[in-house]
């Protein structure tokens, strides 16, 4: 009876539009003559904000009654904090972000000023762990409560279905069965359902998430844990054993641009492929030096930052009011 119920809240009848299935581009400039380099362009999952956080709020959203207020969680500029409530005002949710303080870089200042301008409404926190109390608060007062990044167990799915998207396009001739794949590791639902999709089918590729949260060595055994809770919720064994978690990129912390993420930003762009300081530029780096060590054949980068334009949620914002500054660093 329970399960009859959730099947109904579950089908509530909403679907996010998504861009499915995602191109796979081969970059022939960055690729060697041992290595080909092909991208998951999940940054168009969607034309209004694209990027991972689409794919796996198109599922959590199904889940939430009708005109429930939704409260999420992240860092002051936080895509994710900025897709729930683009796509949860669409659905008619009144959206609230537990936002804590992030270092000062034009992206996060127009996140903080897209959100507000689709209405957020910001709960300021002073870290993760004050966080967690606003966020109990809001469960205990009957609202929707999103985990930080989505990286639930129904957002992380949505990245096991996506490996089989790929694997599809695999049977299709458009890419050969990738020997790994890069993606970055943030809030871990991202990986954490890539992994699970790998051993769903049975393919022999190896899996790097590259970290780029604080503290460094969070990440990893978060992910492996949600990693093996997607996979009992999708009734598969998951082992872990092609997952590699490289912790060498981060540099000095989350939200701080290193030399080397700046260095591979310059080629991306040039091979049409727009990255960010904080997740993607550290992820291609690593990327990058695992075509040139030439150990696979086929390299598949997972690209999860959205390249739809912010200008039409930008141009009647708000700017930032002394009230929000408190939220940079
Ligand atoms: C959130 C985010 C990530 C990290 O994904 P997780 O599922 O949280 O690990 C990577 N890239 C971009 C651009 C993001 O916004």
């Amino acid at each position: 009876m329970m399960s009859d119920e959730s099947e109904t809240t579950r089908k509530n009848g909403r679907n996010l539009a998504l861009e499915l299935p995602t191109p796979v581009d081969r970059i022939d400039s960055l690729s060697t003559e041992k290595t080909t380099l092909f991208v998951k362009r999940d940054d168009l999952t969607h034309k209004t904000y694209g990027g991972n956080k689409a794919r796996k709020l198109a599922e959590i959203l199904k889940g939430v009654p009708r005109e429930k207020t939704i409260v999420t969680v992240g860092a002051a500029g936080s895509n994710h904090v900025l897709a729930t409530v683009i796509f949860g005002k669409h659905f008619g949710h009144v959206v609230e972000g537990v936002l804590f303080p992030q270092v000062k870089t034009d992206h996060v200042v127009s996140n903080i000023r897209a959100g507000l301008s689709q209405g957020l409404v910001i709960r300021k926190t002073s870290s993760l762990l004050t966080a967690g109390f606003r966020l109990l608060w809001a469960l205990l007062s009957g609202k929707f409560v999103i985990t930080v990044g989505g990286s639930n167990v129904v957002g992380a799915s949505a990245y096991a279905d996506a490996v089989h998207e790929l694997a599809k396009q695999v049977e299709e001739g458009v890419l050969p069965r990738p020997d790994a794949i890069v993606v970055t590791l943030g809030s871990g639902g991202t990986m954490a359902g890539i992994a699970v999709g790998i051993e769903e089918l049975g393919w022999e590729t190896d899996l790097v998430g590259v970290v780029v949260t604080d503290p460094p060595w969070a990440a990893g055994p978060f992910m492996r844990r949600l990693a093996s809770s997607v996979a009992r919720f999708r009734k598969v064994r998951f082992t872990g054993k092609r997952v590699r978690v490289e912790r060498g990129y981060r540099g000095a912390g989350y939200g701080i641009a290193t030399e080397a993420g700046d260095a591979v930003m310059k080629k991306a762009h040039a091979a049409g492929l727009h990255l960010d300081a904080t997740y993607t530029a550290k992820t291609f780096a690593a990327t990058l030096d695992l075509v040139a060590s030439g150990q696979y054949e086929n390299v598949l980068y997972w690209h999860t930052l959205s390249s739809a334009s912010k200008a039409p949620f930008l141009e009647h914002a708000p700017e930032l009011s002394a009230e929000w500054k408190g939220l940079l660093k």
